[in-house]
C-alpha cells in the first residue's frame, strides 16, 4: 500500500457504544481518539466522518413507524452529537479539531465547506465533518465517499469491528475467508456488505480506494499508514 498525505477515516457510530450496545462508551471513544493522536503524529492530515448508528437510524425508525425523512434528520443529528465527543476527547489529549456540519447549526459546529475541511488539515487540526451527505436517504459510508473525495483524500479507512473485506459475514458463517485486497467490481457484483451500493459506486466512479480494517483493536490504526497488511484493500 502506498504512503498516504491525506487520509479520510469512516468511524461507526454503532462501535462507539462499545459494550454498551447503545450511546457512547467513553473507553471507547478515548482510545479512538488516543489513536488519532498518534496517527497525527505521523504528519498525515486527517478527516473524520463519523456515523450515528448507537443512538438513531432513521431506516430503523420507519420501521418503527416514524417519518424517514424526520428519523433521518434525527440520525444526522446523533453523528454531530458523535462528532462533539470526538472533537471533546481530542481536545482533552491536546489534539486540536474542528467540528463541521453539512446543516447550519452554528455555534455548535462551523457550516462545511471543502475548502474549512483543508484548511484545517493543512494547519494540522483534525477535521470532523458531521451530518454525513446532509441529505436524507444516504449513509455516513455514503457520506465518506463524499467527503474523502471532496477533500482529496488519498484513501478512505473504513475503521469497523471486523478485520476487513469476507466471502460472507465472518460473524455468521465460520467458513468464510478474508480477502486481502478486492477490486469494486467484485464487491458490487458479490454483493459483498462492505459499505452501501452507493457508497461504493461512488469511490469506484471517483477512483477513492477503500481499506476496510478493525478500528476497536487499540494501535491499527498505526499500523494501517505503517502499510501493515492487517485489513482489505479495495480498489480499482
Ligand atoms: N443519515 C442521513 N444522511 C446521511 C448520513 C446519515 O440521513 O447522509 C442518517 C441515517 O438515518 C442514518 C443515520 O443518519 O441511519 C446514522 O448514520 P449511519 O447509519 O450511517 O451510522 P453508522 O452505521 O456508521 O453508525
Amino acid at each position: 500500500m502506498p504512503k498516504f498525505k491525506r487520509i479520510l477515516l469512516k468511524l461507526s457510530g454503532e462501535s462507539l457504544s462499545g459494550a454498551q450496545g447503545h450511546g457512547i462508551d467513553v473507553q471507547r471513544l478515548n482510545q479512538y481518539a488516543e489513536q488519532i493522536k498518534d496517527a497525527l503524529s505521523t504528519g498525515v492530515q486527517i478527516g473524520i466522518v463519523i456515523g450515528g448508528g448507537n443512538i438513531f437510524r432513521g431506516l430503523s425508525g420507519a420501521g418503527k413507524g416514524f417519518d424517514r425523512v424526520k428519523g433521518d434528520q434525527m440520525g444526522m443529528c446523533a453523528t454531530v452529537i458523535n462528532s462533539l465527543a470526538l472533537s471533546s476527547a481530542l481536545g482533552a489529549q491536546g489534539v486540536k479539531s474542528r467540528v463541521l456540519t453539512a446543516i447550519r447549526m452554528e455555534p455548535i459546529g462551523e457550516f462545511y465547506s471543502k475548502w474549512k475541511a483543508i484548511e484545517a488539515m493543512e494547519r494540522g487540526e483534525v477535521a470532523i465533518i458531521s451530518c454525513g451527505t446532509g441529505s436524507p436517504y444516504f449513509t455516513t459510508d455514503t457520506g465518506s465517499s463524499l467527503r474523502g473525495i471532496e477533500i482529496e483524500a488519498d484513501v478512505m479507512l473504513k475503521g469497523t469491528r471486523v478485520d476487513g473485506v469476507y466471502t460472507a459475514d465472518p460473524e455468521k458463517d465460520p467458513t468464510a475467508t478474508k480477502f486481502d485486497e478486492i477490486t469494486y467490481d467484485e464487491v458490487l457484483s458479490r454483493g459483498l456488505k462492505v459499505m452501501d451500493i452507493t457508497a461504493t459506486a461512488m469511490c469506484k466512479e471517483n477512483g477513492l480506494p477503500i481499506y476496510v480494517f478493525n478500528m476497536d483493536v487499540y494501535g491499527n490504526l498505526k499500523k494501517v499508514l505503517d502499510g501493515e497488511n492487517i485489513g482489505t484493500y479495495v480498489h480499482a
